[in-house]
């Protein structure tokens, strides 16, 4: 399958998309990704006890950073176990990827954080309370309420994350900065946090801002909104990765109910007839009730990325990404206006 889609008259050949991986380039690469970990970890072990405002067993802590890391690594090795969908990532590549990933863990970890406990702060500070649908209904009644609460705490912020997403494909603007996960011709499960360190902040404004305003758990223990945060994250974070995963999977009709690779897949297409569709993540629903559903069918894996833009070669390169786009297009935009004056 690899190659037959390699070959495909959209995609550039390997060789033309800039990875000539060398022994000592994977080396560097890989202690590079063992220092992003090690940062991971410190950062959890100062942040976590700092916000929750209590010590935590190092090894709690130790447990819950390292899960994401975990399970995208054990994702890419069950992707490459299953026929894929198109062109598989070199090592050098997926280890530039799992870079990014493992920095977009920190920063969402960081950001997030300080705006919940500003949030909080702010609004005893002055006096309102936060939130209008109560999670904390839960309580103590048992798993499944639980369950329930987080799946609609997870489609809540689905339906922000959808507007957001549109937002990012509707605006030349913010197209700047969104068209680099794109750009990703070897989409895989890594594909899932291809993002620039701006994402944080502008997701921060769009989803998490609304949705501490919108969802309350009083009532909870600290603990236990712990366990309810973590479980909405993680399950929203695994739901994001696997639907980047480079498999042949499909789910047919289900998949208007649940983002399967193949849908994901189609929002990443090359093709035109694929633009701009499927923009939800847990709940495909969004884009059949807003018009932007597009049914796969059965055997359709398009060919990905984005034409005319050159492939980022470092995590570097990801980092400085949207300020340079910006500052292009910007100037493109006056150089335009120039000379229609
Ligand atoms: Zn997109
Ligand atoms: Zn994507």
């Amino acid at each position: 399958m690899a190659e037959q889609a390699d070959s495909h008259p959209l995609i550039p050949s390997r060789a033309a998309t800039g990875h000539t991986p060398s022994s000592l380039s994977v080396g560097f690469d890989m202690l590079f990704t063992a220092g992003i970990i090690v940062v991971l970890l410190a950062s959890a072990l100062m942040l976590v006890p700092a916000i929750t405002g209590r010590a935590r067993p190092t090894e709690t802590i130790i447990i819950g950073t390292l899960m994401p890391v975990i399970t995208l690594s054990l994702l890419s090795v069950i992707e490459r176990m299953l026929p894929a969908a198109g062109p598989r990532k070199s090592l050098r590549s997926w280890l530039m990827h799992f870079q990014l990933n493992v920095f977009f863990f920190i920063l969402s970890g960081i950001v997030g954080a300080l705006t919940i406990t500003g949030m909080n702060g702010l609004a005893r500070d002055f006096g309102f309370t936060l939130g209008f649908i109560d999670l904390g209904f839960a309580n103590g009644k048992g798993l499944l309420l639980v369950i329930v609460a987080t799946w609609i705490a997870a489609v809540g912020q689905d339906f922000f994350f959808y507007w957001f997403h549109r937002m990012l494909h509707v605006s030349q603007f913010f197209w700047q900065h969104h068209k680099m996960h794109h750009m990703d011709r070897e989409v895989e499960a890594v594909t899932a946090a291809r993002q620039n360190w701006i994402e944080v902040v502008i997701s921060t404004f769009m989803i998490t801002i609304p949705l501490v305003l919108i969802f309350k758990t009083s009532g909870l223990k600290a603990w236990q909104l712990g366990l309810v945060s973590g479980t909405i994250i993680t399950t929203f974070d695994m739901i994001l990765h696997a639907g980047h995963a480079n498999v042949r999977i499909g789910g047919g009709r289900t998949s208007m109910f649940w983002c399967s690779p193949q849908l994901h897949r189609i929002h990443h297409s090359l093709l035109p007839e694929h633009q701009d569709k499927n923009f939800a993540f847990v709940f495909p629903i969004w884009d059949v009730l807003f018009g932007t559903y597009y049914a796969p069918k059965p055997g359709e894996y398009p060919p990905t990325g984005v034409h005319g833009e050159k492939e980022i070669s470092s995590f570097w390169e990801a980092q400085i990404f949207t300020p340079r786009e910006w500052l292009k297009y910007l100037r493109a935009q006056k150089e335009a206006a120039r000379r229609r004056a």
